[in-house]
């Protein structure tokens, strides 16, 4: 592969409503930096509340008609879409670069896991069959059907701003609702993109908008009468703000929040492949994934071989500009971010954890100004500590030594967050016990980021969701789809009389 191209477009990136970029009404924006080099490279709108007005009232005229469409006409617009999608993958790629600031091999990744719930909403039809019982008394008939909600709304952090809100809209629209993204303002570009395409691939106008923005625009939806549900990815302070103030307003809201992902390391476990699974997970994104590890426990005796094999690799991760197609490692979104991340590797210190890999203060030539942080990694950490307990959200690894499995089983249940989960071993009876007694949503057995997959939806447990229902995969058409229940007869099969008693089958 040749080199990619950078994303270098300097306009403001605005809203898309009813089928248009538009500046809207707000007179407020943001400088959007461009990670790898620390400048300001353009801006973007922030919406106020009548833009949010604006887009649900377009929202509002457009569903009904795309709700009439029959499912396999919404499908073939996914699947218009799709190919599209699958076209433009690497400019996509290179937005996200350009603004996140992971490297692009990642960022082609991403857009391809996205693209896989695109393919996924393609099968609409057959998601939407309800059920049939024929004959539940003499001459009645009793079936369900499911069908969409209105218009819904979407909320979506800086870390996947291609695969996070595909999460979301692709399942909501081809099940008829019209969809409101409001991307994260950190890296805005690629929502904007995708609305295009949309409209390409044969959406009408107002079925999706993009609301650019902050707080303001969050909280115009939530409060929004006529936007019937919510689904939110990000923080879990903010998660639990968005399902509480959207149930107050009466919404459907699914807020996947925070986590802390650990991975067991058993002492049978093949030693390579569990040094390769942590570094790839731990500082892959640079560890701004939800589904990173950021803490390793080893059991036994594994700890003593693996820490030094850990420590080489940190040591000489290739931390570089994310446009050169052998780095390992991008930068991270924001200074503050990066900050953020390098303070609490002086807690960690403070709290008397052992730092064998210092990542900060990495500069990376060319770059100087860019929010680069090496790996880094610590041992000895305990579960009293804030590094053990809170989400850093970067490139940090704690080590956690335990004696067995059943102290490593206790350590990750006790974890108020429980998103993601893995266990290296050889052993079946190990890996079926954690599987089976692990309080984490979702687990991997030999695999250290075990995203589900478009059909299988996504979603953690405790403090990591909040809301019933899982994103995307049949948990998704339930979300975005109520339940209606018909039963029939026809005269000729009516009996006689008022019936007074509660009707049985007959
Ligand atoms: P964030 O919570 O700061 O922001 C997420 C979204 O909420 C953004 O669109 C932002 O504009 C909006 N927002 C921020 N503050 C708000 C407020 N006070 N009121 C209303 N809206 C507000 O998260 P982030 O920094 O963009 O993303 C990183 C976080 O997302 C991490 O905690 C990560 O674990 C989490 N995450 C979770 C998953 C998951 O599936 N569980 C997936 C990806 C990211």
């Amino acid at each position: 592969m040749g080199a990619p191209e950078a994303f270098t477009a300097t306009t403001d990136v605005s809203h898309w409503i009813a089928g248009a970029r538009t500046a809207g009404t707000s007179a407020r924006s943001q400088i959007v930096y461009n990670p790898t080099t620390g400048s300001a490279a353009r801006k973007v709108l922030l919406a106020s509340t009548a833009d949010v007005d604006a887009a649900v009232s377009a929202a509002r005229a457009a569903q009904p008609a795309w709700a009439e469409t029959p499912p396999i006409r919404r499908a073939r617009v996914m699947n218009a879409f799709l190919a599209l999608m699958n076209q433009h993958r690497d400019t996509l790629a290179a937005m996200i670069t350009a603004e996140h600031g992971k490297v692009f091999t990642d960022a082609q990744g991403e857009v391809t896991r996205g693209i896989d719930i695109i393919e996924f909403a393609c099968g609409i039809p057959q998601l939407l069959k309800g059920d049939y019982t024929e004959q539940v008394s003499t001459g009645i008939d009793n079936w369900t059907m499911r069908q969409p909600l209105g218009v819904v709304a979407g909320v979506t952090p800086f870390n996947f701003p291609v695969m996070v809100p595909c999460w979301m809209f692709p399942v909501a629209l081809a099940c008829g609702n019209a969809f409101i993204l409001k991307p994260s303002e950190r890296d805005p570009s690629a929502s904007l993109f995708m609305a295009e395409l949309l409209q390409q691939a044969g959406l009408p106008d107002g079925v999706f908008s993009v609301v650019q923005g902050d707080k303001v625009a969050v909280d115009s939806l939530l409060a929004h009468p006529d936007v019937r549900a919510v689904s939110f990815v990000g923080s879990t302070p903010i998660a639990q703000y968005i399902y509480e103030t959207g149930a107050h307003h009466g919404k459907r809201v699914q807020a996947l929040g925070g986590a802390k992902n650990h991975m067991v390391v058993m002492p049978d476990a093949n030693l390579d492949q569990a040094v390769d699974a942590l570094i790839g997970s731990a500082y892959g994104s640079a560890g701004e994934r939800c589904m990173a590890i950021s803490v390793a426990v080893l059991v036994g005796d594994i700890a003593d071989r693996i820490v030094p094999l850990l420590a080489e690799r940190a040591r000489t991760l290739k931390v570089k500009n994310g446009m050169e197609l052998d780095a390992e490692m991008g930068p991270i979104v924001t200074r503050e971010a990066r900050d953020r991340i390098e303070n609490y590797i002086g807690i960690g210190v403070a709290e008397g954890a052992q730092l064998v890999v210092d990542g900060r203060g990495r500069k990376v030539p060319g770059c100087e100004d860019g929010f680069f942080t090496g790996g880094t990694l610590f041992d000895r950490v305990t579960p009293a500590m804030r590094i053990y307990k809170e989400e850093i959200f970067g490139p940090v690894l704690a080590c956690v030594r335990v004696p067995d499995l059943a102290a490593a089983v206790q350590l990750v249940n006790d974890h108020e967050f429980g998103n993601g989960v893995a266990c290296f071993t050889s052993d079946g009876g190990v890996a079926r016990e954690f599987a089976r007694r692990i309080q984490v949503g979702m687990v991997g057995i030999n695999v250290p980021i075990p995203v589900p997959m478009a059909w299988h939806g996504f979603g953690g447990w405790k403090k990591s969701l909040f809301g019933d229902m899982h994103a995307y995969g049949e948990e998704g058409v339930r979300f975005y789809t109520k339940q209606k229940s018909v039963m029939q007869r026809w005269p000729d099969s009516i009996g006689k009389g008022a019936e007074f008693t509660m009707p049985t089958a007959k």
